[in-house]
């Protein structure tokens, strides 16, 4: 609570919103960490962070080596935001910022490390993912601390720690947060974990989720209505070159469909399927879903990013099932910054095609962006529009 740092939620909100870049258990696992870290000087590695808070924080008590492990585009890029905005105005002289010392954006590069301190997901697929490569890279003597609201320690959650490690103590709440604190790496979990779900469309195309991907267990409903209105038939490409976003892509299962009907309506030209999503892991596995479908006669661009953030490209066609949730909230901010942004990299005569939840009233939203907005399907819960 004295921590002097100045940080900001990404995308910055304004200077009178109440939210704020951290929560409790943020400052919980950072005050816990904080001991150890700094009498120990143990190589440290901060997973999950959202806004910087914690690995910052540590950074400025101490010169041990700390780093970061997100699958969050978003949190790279309010941890970076939070570091050059503290790095500069610092009211303390003597804070020691160091950048980050590796920029892992690869579960799979989670290295051997003294100390783990996990900002624990809500998705326990993913906490399993985390849980999995710590107890494969950690030296025997690693600790692992990790935080959440109370109310997310469940039983499930405690079990998958205890899965992986011999000595699991979870701490008496603080301010309605708690730890976890697990050492002691068990000689061979038992479990039916593996990094890779699949499962398959109607039309045979399999689809691959990493752990963290939207809707790895089955296809999202609002997808399945969206399918038959995607960009299918000979007229809807170029002759030429024809290039597709995928905005948001999750799995790839928006570019995989239209790949495949590319193919089997013989168009003409190239088409190059550009994926877009904030989740690392959303990237990794649009990619080996277009590779293990044999789509490769596509080019693939994948770009991890914040909705289309820099992006220079044109695009004939932008695909898009948009998130609107952030946490438990529902949301229309990250659709909005889609659509403004879709409509800045759409080429002349492109077209951006949506499907949404019909009570979101994006008809709306669109035609103050976009000069045509016509209505392509709709049911109960859906609509799916297209805007040019
Ligand atoms: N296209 C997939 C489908 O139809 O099943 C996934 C759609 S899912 C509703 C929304 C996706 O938006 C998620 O994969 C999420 O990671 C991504 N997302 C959320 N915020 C984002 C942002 N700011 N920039 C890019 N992608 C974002």
């Amino acid at each position: 609570e004295d921590c002097p740092l100045t940080l900001w939620r990404f995308p910055k909100q304004s200077e009178t919103s109440p939210l704020q870049a951290w929560d409790s258990a943020d400052i919980l696992l950072a005050n816990t960490a904080e001991q150890i870290i700094s009498q120990t000087s143990a190589s440290t590695l901060v997973i999950n962070d959202q806004f910087g808070a914690i690995t910052l924080h540590l950074q400025s008590l101490t010169s041990a080596p700390i780093s970061f492990y997100s699958d969050s585009k978003i949190a790279h890029l309010a941890y970076q935001q939070n570091l050059t905005l503290n790095s500069e105005n610092s009211p303390k002289a003597d804070l020691i910022f160091k950048p980050l010392n590796n920029s892992i954006n690869d579960l799979n590069k989670i290295s051997a490390e003294q100390v783990y301190l996990i900002k624990i997901p809500k998705n326990l697929d993913f906490l399993e993912a985390i849980l999995a490569q710590i107890h494969q890279v950690a030296p025997e003597d690693a600790q692992i601390i990790a935080s959440a609201k109370a109310s997310d320690i469940n039983n499930k959650v405690v079990k998958l720690f205890n899965r992986y490690f011999k000595q699991v103590d979870v701490s008496l709440a603080t301010k309605k947060s708690r730890t976890i604190h697990a050492t002691g790496k068990q000689a061979s979990p038992y479990s039916s974990y593996s990094y890779w779900k699949t499962w398959q469309l109607d039309n045979g195309l399999t689809i691959y989720n990493a752990p963290n991907v939207f809707s790895r267990n089955s296809l999202d409903i609002g997808a399945a209505f969206f399918l038959p209105h995607l960009p299918a038939k000979p007229n809807d490409f170029n002759s030429t070159k024809t290039d597709v976003f995928d905005l948001a892509c999750g799995n790839g299962i928006l570019s995989a469909y239209i790949a495949s009907s590319f193919q089997q309506n013989n168009c003409a030209g190239e088409l190059v399927l550009h994926l877009f999503d904030e989740s690392y892991m959303a990237i990794e596995s649009a990619v080996k879903t277009i590779e293990a479908n044999d789509l490769s006669y596509v080019q693939i661009k994948p770009n991890w990013n914040d909705c289309l953030s820099d992006v220079k490209d044109k695009a004939d066609w932008i695909v898009c099932n948009p998130p609107f949730h952030q946490q438990k909230t529902i949301t229309d901010h990250i659709a909005m910054q889609m659509f403004n942004d879709s409509q800045r990299c759409l080429a002349k005569g492109g077209k951006l095609i949506i499907v949404g939840n019909a009570h979101l009233g994006y008809s709306k939203r669109l035609k103050d962006i976009f000069a045509d907005c016509e209505l392509v399907a709709q049911d109960k819960r859906f609509v799916v529009l297209k805007a040019e």
